[in-house]
């Protein structure tokens, strides 16, 4: 790959040298206090950008205008053909820059370009699409009532679905705009005002999607983008009392706060949390495809996927047989830059979870596991980490029980189907589980006793607009996606009229 290849295109560069602000308003600002943040490339730890690092000052000023937007503005009014309307629109603004976005992205996050582009950006714009016809199909119902005290009288009773109001988002760094996307969908459909809070590592498409909203139509302080620490910037939206809903993706352990924090002002909440996926391959499987399905499931997006099948349950007839072929296909990935359109797998979001990642590695060697590939961090710069595969592990340990979100697989045998149900169950996480098999009773028997938001069959990790996606257990509260999400973003009115 020349170097030439690797620099980034003219818009793109045009868009990184650009001095960064985000969006109050319809005013582009600074962080009141004027500090920033650093915004490196993960391939080598360049600085490619600063953004402004926002407080609580600029919290309070982009809750105030996303509340006047909601409360008293155009959109206030806006009938919902015109919310359908500006939904599509924005959605083809993703369209047409959805090359500039890849770009931004990879080079932000690290991502393949590519992936960024046909699985990131594409699946943002389907649900965004997928949104907007919602907006003209929300509705409530008519309820012949019978009001048991007031026997004589007679009643219309019925109930409408109102947007909740200013919903506060606040988003992780492993898929910024899908993330983001999953957020402003379901708030613009249902006629809510957003603040956005993106990852401070991945800070950069959040900034380009708050401006092509703006030119998709939106009303100022309709959407309103405030980048900043988690801490600062994150602390402050969840803790504000003029935000009417909360919506969270990111660790188990921060989202626990964010709901401590909701609780506290009564604040809708919504949290997508961490995972730590069983992928389990049946006696009967097919077992090229269940190894091919069960690599991908661990080492795409570099294992920064909250559902990543980060614990693999192979049954034990063929458990050294898979586990070599994952090994063999994760020594012979290649690693390169996002921009490197021929590199199976990136570098990681930061040198912080590079850090993180080989630190778990050390500790399952310390708990006696042994590495069959990888083990640690690959030479040179950027934050790369060689895909990495553990056998021998004892359950109890931290990297089987912990999320380790990098490219790291914990492989186990079992006997049979119930074993495999107890282990895949045992876990505080609930985000998602794969089974491998052609044998349509065994696998319909034990989709009931898996303990997860989602079930893929030959498949992992495939997500649709149209099917709700979320946890069980430790990995969340609420949906994300297909119908269900919109009764997050709305609260039922009940009337009731003598007539
Ligand atoms: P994180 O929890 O550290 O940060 C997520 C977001 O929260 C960031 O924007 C951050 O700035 C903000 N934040 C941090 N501290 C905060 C605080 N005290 N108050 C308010 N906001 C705060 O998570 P991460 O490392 O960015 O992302 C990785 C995690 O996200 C993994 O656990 C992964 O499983 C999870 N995730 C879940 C889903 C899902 O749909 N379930 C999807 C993607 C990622």
């Amino acid at each position: 790959m020349s170097e030439s290849q690797l620099s980034p295109s003219a818009e793109a560069q045009a868009f990184l040298q650009r001095q960064q602000k985000f969006l109050i308003g319809e005013h582009w600002l600074d962080a009141e206090d004027g500090r920033t943040i650093t915004v490196v490339n993960p391939a080598d730890g360049e600085q490619i950008a600063s953004v402004p690092s926002g407080s609580k000052a600029d919290i309070d000023k982009a809750v105030a205008a996303a509340r006047q937007a909601f409360d008293d503005s155009e959109w206030s009014r806006i009938k919902p053909v015109a919310r359908q309307k500006l939904l599509l629109d924005f959605a083809d603004l993703i369209e047409k820059n959805a090359p500039l976005l890849a770009e931004i992205e990879a080079l932000d996050n690290g991502k393949s370009v590519v992936i960024a582009e046909h699985v990131d950006i594409r699946l943002a714009i389907d649900f965004l699409r997928y949104m907007a016809g919602f907006a003209t199909k929300i509705e409530g119902r008519t309820v012949d009532v019978s009001v048991p005290f007031m026997p004589d009288a007679q009643w219309h009773g019925y109930t409408r679905r109102e947007a909740v109001g200013v919903v506060g988002a606040i988003v992780a760094w492993n898929f910024p705009l899908l993330l983001a996307c999953w957020k402003l969908g379901p708030a613009l459909a249902t006629g809510c005002t957003v603040v956005l809070k993106p990852a401070e590592d991945t800070p950069l498409t959040a900034l380009k999607l708050a401006e092509l909203a703006l030119e998709a139509g939106y009303p100022a302080g309709v959407v309103n983008v405030v980048t900043g620490l988690g801490h600062e910037a994150g602390a402050a939206l969840s803790s504000h009392p003029d935000v009417d809903k909360l919506t969270f993706t990111g660790s188990t352990d921060v989202g626990k706060l964010i709901g401590k924090a909701a609780m506290d002002t009564m604040t809708r909440v919504t949290l997508e949390l961490g995972g730590k996926s069983p992928t389990i391959v049946l006696e009967d499987a097919d077992l090229p495809t269940a190894a091919a399905g069960a690599a991908n499931a661990i080492f795409f997006n570099q294992g920064q996927v909250c559902c990543a099948g980060s614990r693999l349950y192979v049954h034990k007839k063929h458990f050294d047989n898979v586990v070599a072929d994952i090994s063999d296909i994760a020594a012979n990935m290649t690693l390169g830059a996002g921009l490197d359109p021929t590199a199976q797998m990136g570098p990681l979001v930061s040198a912080k979870q590079q850090e993180r990642v080989c630190g778990y590695i050390e500790q399952g060697r310390a708990s006696g596991a042994t590495i069959t590939t990888g083990g640690g961090a690959a030479d040179g710069p950027g934050f790369f980490v060689k895909p990495t595969v553990m056998v021998d592990v004892n359950h109890n340990a931290s990297v089987v029980q912990e999320e380790i979100f990098g490219p790291v697989l914990v492989a186990m045998p079992f006997d049979d189907i119930d074993e495999a149900v107890r282990i895949a169950n045992d876990s505080q996480y609930g985000l998602g589980a794969s089974i491998w098999s052609n044998n349509l009773s065994q696998v319909h028997r034990m989709i009931p006793r898996i303990k997860s938001g989602s079930v893929w069959v030959n498949c992992h990790t495939a997500l649709d607009p149209s099917l709700p996606f979320g946890g069980y257990k430790q990995s969340g509260l609420g949906r994300e996606m297909g119908s269900d999400v919109i009764e997050h973003y709305t609260e039922v009115k009940t009337v009731l009229m003598s007539i």
